[in-house]
């Protein structure tokens, strides 16, 4: 900034704030009204594959913005933004009836979607999940909630209780980005999931250091009967080694980008034959 550069820091400072709060207040009512007309934000559908059925059995649900001006933003980007502002309840419940309706199509395929340890935590959110699952017809066998760990579970609070209530329900409960989060060995003894996903920062490195810690979790989660994906998955070689110490799922981009709904409903129609095949 040419023009800014005679002026003491602090006025260049001040004036680099007010554009972030500028840039931030409009986010939020971009946000509010992506979530209104309901288009706009949307899930995609990144793709599951199953080492134990040797094929895509179950998907994650992603939220995207397609922002009018600016293009797709990242969820990293909105998704703390509709948490703060109170937003994030309706944008879960977008997800999940976007969700529900990719499962009526596809009734062979299970479902992942992500929740806020907000929503997890607040009154009412497992019959509000559990009602829509009913309205859809949907079994709740079929959905998988992931959450990452916070200092909010493995206690007696609400976010535990509602785990109990869902899945006494037959939902499932993942623990999401599973080694980067709070979770110690007794906290693990306490908390109550079925399954943990293995976040992609050690799967990165799976041939670079981290390999005895992937298989420290493993075999915790093991004897626990904790089932197993390994996050970001991209080459061959991670892969093998992933299986072959136990994931019994993978995701990543080896296996699939996210996909819009129609293409992950042709993916999965045309690959049904070899799903649940070993
Ligand atoms: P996550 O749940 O851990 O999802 C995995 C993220 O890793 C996704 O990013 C996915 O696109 C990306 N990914 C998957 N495989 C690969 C790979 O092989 N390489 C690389 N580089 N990336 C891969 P995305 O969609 O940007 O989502 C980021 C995070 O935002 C999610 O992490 C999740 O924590 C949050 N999020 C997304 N959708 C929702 C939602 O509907 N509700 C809530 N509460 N959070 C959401
Ligand atoms: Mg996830
Ligand atoms: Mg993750
Ligand atoms: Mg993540």
């Amino acid at each position: 900034h040419a023009k800014a550069a005679g002026r003491n820091t602090f006025a260049i400072f001040g004036e680099h704030m007010d554009e972030l709060l500028r840039r931030r207040r409009k986010l939020e009512q971009d946000l509010r009204l992506a979530l209104e007309t309901r288009s706009q934000i949307e899930a995609f559908y990144q793709p599951v594959y199953s080492a134990e059925h040797h094929g895509l059995s179950s998907m994650e649900a992603l939220a995207r913005w397609k922002h009018p001006e600016e293009g797709f933003i990242a969820p990293d980007i909105f998704i703390p933004i509709a948490e703060e502002i109170g937003l994030i309840h309706e944008l879960g419940a977008k997800m999940l009836e976007d969700a529900c309706s990719v499962m009526a199509d596809l009734p062979f395929i299970s479902m992942a979607i992500n929740a806020s340890a907000l929503e997890l935590g607040s009154d009412g959110y497992p019959l509000r999940v559990l009602s829509r699952l009913a309205k859809w017809n949907i079994d709740p066998t079929r959905l998988e909630i992931e959450i990452t760990e916070s200092l909010g579970f493995g206690g007696e609070g609400r976010s535990d209780r509602n785990i109990t209530i869902l899945r006494n329900a037959g939902v499932s409960i993942a623990i999401d980005d599973f080694g980067t989060g709070y979770s110690s060995f007794s906290r693990m003894q306490k908390l109550a999931v079925d399954r943990i996903k293995i976040d992609k920062s050690f799967i990165d490195t799976v041939e670079g250091g981290s390999k005895p810690l992937i298989e420290a979790m493993i075999n915790m989660a093991q004897a626990k009967g904790l089932k197993i994906t390994a996050e970001g998955v991209e080459t061959d070689e991670q892969r093998d080694t992933l299986v072959a110490l136990g994931c019994d799922s993978l995701q990543g981009f080896l296996i699939s980008r996210p996909l819009g709904r129609a293409a992950v409903i042709d993916l999965y129609n045309g690959t049904k034959k070899q799903i649940f095949t070993a």
